[in-house]
């Protein structure tokens, strides 16, 4: 499938981030709905057709954890990306209306996300690099799906140099300029089902300050929040980690599986070994595809009503 520009209609602007621009858009000859991500890239025309043979390999993604991919395109000096449409959307939006989630949400969660990471880098040598909750889509069939991994070297390497934000889901060894691997982004995902699930950010802060996660989210009032992005990075570096705690009503599996995420780079485990722990032991196997049968009906409900909610409708 070959996508033109001028193929694709707007219908609504889903968000923006650091990297470009996301819209909800019909493409014509298909009619098919697609989310198409634009991102501005100041690199010479050889970089960025490059970057549009690199993003090829989405093609070859074929997972329930991954987008799917429709293809790319350049245009007036635009890439242009489009994209599976997610109906319920990404996680920060979803935590906005839901408040913290549910436990079988959040090990749904966690199996996905592993799942997904286990897929791109055993099968196509991919690192994520950017798990967070704007990057992590639901469906309303209850489907959960990773977007935004860093596929294309010279995507990464362009968008390094008009970096304007820093991401807070970075890991200590990240920040310190270390070898990034695939420990990495289980350091995020940690972080990111500890907000999910406590509605905190994890290193202080509040809605609007140095830098928000999940917005939505309430600073902790035990916690300063940091001065500036500066401020920030030493303490992910420096500080202890956040944890969960069991008095607060959390599973010793769930407080358990968060530390483990959050440990050091040489104790935390990968995403083979996550997917064995006790807080997913009513998931199937990576490959099975298939959602636990215990959790799969409350999973199918929660997103369900999720969209309502986005509708406007009464839950059910
Ligand atoms: P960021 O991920 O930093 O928020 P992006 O530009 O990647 O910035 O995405 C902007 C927003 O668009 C996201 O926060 C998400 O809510 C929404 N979005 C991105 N991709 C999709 C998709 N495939 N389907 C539905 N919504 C999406
Ligand atoms: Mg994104």
């Amino acid at each position: 499938l070959s996508i033109k520009a001028e193929e694709l209609v707007m219908l609504k602007k889903l968000g923006s981030g650091n990297s470009g621009t996301v819209s909800k858009v019909l493409h014509l000859p298909t009619q098919k709905t697609m989310a198409r991500k634009t991102i501005h890239i100041d690199a010479k025309e050889v970089i960025q057709s490059q970057i549009i043979r690199e993003l090829r390999i989405m093609h070859e993604c074929d997972s329930p954890f991954i987008i799917g991919f429709y293809g790319a395109f350049l245009h007036e000096g635009d890439v242009v990306i489009c994209m599976e449409y997610v109906d319920c959307g990404s996680l920060d939006k979803i935590f906005k209306l839901t408040g913290p989630f549910p436990d079988f949400m959040l090990k749904h969660i966690a199996y996905s996300v592993l799942s997904g990471l286990v897929y791109l880098y055993d099968n196509h040598r991919i690192i994520h690099r950017d798990v967070k909750p704007s990057n992590v889509l639901l469906d309303s069939k209850g489907n959960i799906k990773l977007c935004d991994f860093g596929v294309s070297r010279e995507l990464i390497n362009s968008m390094a140099d008009t970096f304007v934000g820093t991401s807070t889901y970075m890991s200590p060894e990240r920040i310190q300029g270390g070898v990034y691997n695939i420990k990495g982004d289980v350091w995020s995902l940690g972080l990111m089902l500890y907000e999910l699930a406590s509605g905190k950010f994890a290193f202080g802060g509040a809605p609007g300050g140095a830098a928000p996660g999940v917005s939505g989210l309430k600073g902790d009032p035990q916690i300063k929040t940091p001065d500036s992005i500066l401020d920030l990075l030493q303490r992910i570096v420096n500080e202890r980690p956040p944890s969960l705690k069991e008095s607060d009503g959390y599973t010793p599996e769930l407080c358990e599986f968060v530390e483990l995420c959050l440990k050091k780079e040489k104790d935390r485990p990968d995403p083979h070994e996550l997917l064995k722990h006790k807080f997913l032991a009513d998931f199937p196997e990576p490959d099975s595809l298939k959602v636990s049968a215990k959790y799969r009906s409350d999973i199918k409900k929660w997103a369900k009503n999720v969209r309502r909610v986005q509708k406007g409708k009464p839950t059910k």
